[in-house]
């Protein structure tokens, strides 16, 4: 019996959608099984990223940075603005605007494919079948060739703080606030903490943040989490580290915030709390039993460096598999897995795939920390060059932060580098296509940057690998 499609994907994120693209690139005949339905009941193609994720969550922190900004630091620039008002109402209709002119950005691009999109639930069944139960209820089954799994992710909940209507939100709530809260809460100072809590304090909230490890963003080089940790309390963010939240309570005047840490236990009263304690992978249900899908003990799909499965031909991608839980991680799985379905030769970095922290000042990184070398005894030299000497950020009026080059002491590879700073989500792209053509730190310093520009900054960096920075002064010499 010949197979209805070449290729069936499960789920439509950034990891599922972009492999459908590329497949259908490819000439395969390609369907596309998502269950996503919005606020408004309509399904919508774009998954996490572009529904309650990246795209909502920056469009949010690009509106609540401009009311800071007129509120508070054009004055420096000579402007005055009086009767500056939030219209919240307004500022959240933007946000929806913007997902939905992308959703349907993608429902174009799968037609221009021709992308045959299914709405509705997708589970593997064994043989690379999916049953699709549609959003009423009606079942059928695709018979593909391969299957792709990008069934992504969903937020965390504890037992110690169930959500509650809308004030005990998870992140997708917290894009959805109808006023902004006098007091909120956020559990967790991760990145997806950190990015809600900026933009309600921006927007005027009392941000209290409790956070159960002693250290700061732990993932980053801790020489930029110190800085970070610096600025963000220095802006009026109460962060609390050490602080296990324990229980919560939800009653007329608010949510009281139960806690421990190293003093004993405390209460926290606030108007709403955001709970922002991971992610963990969409897995439940995904693969009937007979399939014979293995997942590991975590939940993700178990995979090779090819996100081929243990199931011949069933290959898995984004969110679900190991890795960090980033979308454009997700979207280079997705075009790796296409092309070697095509039977082409793909390959794909996990060295130095960028994160970036979208707060103010920005946090950006690629490659190894500092103290991931340190730990593995590996030999390095560092350059780093402060935005303080940066003419442009001068100009711009927004000099905090820094550009940190990691390189290897032997070789002189660019092994990691590190921003934080205004636009470093941008920079930091340099730093990646650096890596990703394997340049040492030489290579950095020969390369010709315009001026002025915050790039400038990592030419800089990279000259201080080997004391060459040319706008700080030298380190002083022993008499
Ligand atoms: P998802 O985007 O989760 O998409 C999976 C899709 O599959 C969904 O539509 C889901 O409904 C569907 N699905 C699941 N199971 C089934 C099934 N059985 N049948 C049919 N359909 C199914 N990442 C960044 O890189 N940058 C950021 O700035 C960023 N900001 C974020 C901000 C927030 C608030 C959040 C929550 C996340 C953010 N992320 C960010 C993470 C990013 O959203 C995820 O890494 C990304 O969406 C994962 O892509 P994915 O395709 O694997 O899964
Ligand atoms: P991330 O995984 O980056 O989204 O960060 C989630 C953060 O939430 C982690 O740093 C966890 O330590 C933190 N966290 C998890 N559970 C709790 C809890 N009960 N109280 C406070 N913080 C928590």
């Amino acid at each position: 019996m010949s197979k209805q499609y070449d290729v069936v994907i499960v789920g439509a994120g950034p990891a599922g959608y972009v492999a459908a693209i590329r497949c259908a690139q490819l000439g395969l005949k390609t369907a596309c099984v998502d269950k996503w339905v919005g606020a408004d009941d309509q399904p919508a193609l774009g998954g996490t990223c572009l529904n309650v994720g990246c795209i909502p969550s920056k469009a949010l922190l690009e509106s609540s940075s401009r009311y800071e900004d007129i509120s508070h630091t054009y004055a420096d620039h000579g402007i005055t603005a009086s009767g500056v008002k939030l219209d919240l109402a307004k500022m959240m209709a933007r946000k929806d605007k913007v997902v939905s002119d992308l959703t349907q950005g993608i429902a174009g691009l799968f037609k221009a494919n021709g992308i045959k999109w299914f709405q509705g639930s997708g589970q593997l069944q064994p043989n690379q079948q999916v049953k699709v139960t549609a959003h009423d209820g009606a079942e059928s089954v695709l018979d593909a060739i391969h299957v792709i799994l990008a069934p992504g992710s969903s937020s965390v909940e504890i037992a110690a703080a169930p959500l509650k209507d809308d004030v005990i939100v998870d992140s997708s709530g917290a894009l959805e606030f109808k006023e902004v809260p006098k007091r909120l809460g956020v559990i967790g100072a991760g990145v997806i903490g950190l990015e809600l809590g900026s933009v309600w304090r921006r927007l005027g909230s009392e941000v209290v943040m409790l956070e159960a490890q002693e250290s700061f963003l732990p993932v980053a080089d801790e020489q930029i989490a110190k800085e970070a940790l610096r600025q963000f309390k220095r802006q009026g963010l109460d962060i609390r580290l050490g602080a296990r939240v324990v229980s919560c309570e939800a009653g007329n005047k608010g949510v009281a915030v139960q806690y421990q840490d190293s003093k004993g236990e405390h209460t926290e009263t606030v108007d709403k709390l955001i709970v922002a304690v991971g992610r963990r992978p969409s897995t439940n249900g995904l693969a009937a039993d007979e399939a014979g899908l293995l997942l590991d003990e975590w939940g993700f799909v178990h995979v090779d460096e090819h996100c081929r499965t243990n199931l011949p031909s069933v290959y898995a991608i984004g969110d679900a598999v190991r890795g960090p839980m980033l979308a454009h991680k997700g979207s280079e799985e997705g075009m790796m897995v296409a092309e070697v379905i095509a039977g082409q030769k793909a390959e794909m970095n996990y060295d130095s795939i960028p994160s970036v922290i979208y707060t103010h000042p920005e946090i950006a990184w690629a490659g190894v920390t500092e103290q991931a070398l340190k730990a593995a005894g590996t030999e390095y030299n560092v350059g780093s060059f402060p935005f303080a000497a940066s003419g442009r950020a001068h100009a711009a009026g927004d000099s905090t932060g820094m550009v940190k080059v990691i390189a290897d002491a032997k070789t002189d590879r660019v092994l990691g580098v590190h921003i934080i700073g205004a636009h470093c989500s941008e920079l930091i792209a340099q730093a990646v296509i650096a890596m990703e053509m394997r340049a040492s730190s030489e290579d950095l310093a020969m390369t010709v940057f315009a001026h002025p520009t915050l790039s400038e900054a990592i030419h800089e960096a990279a000259l201080a690998v080997d004391g060459r920075a040319i706008h700080i002064a030298p380190p002083r010499k022993r008499k």
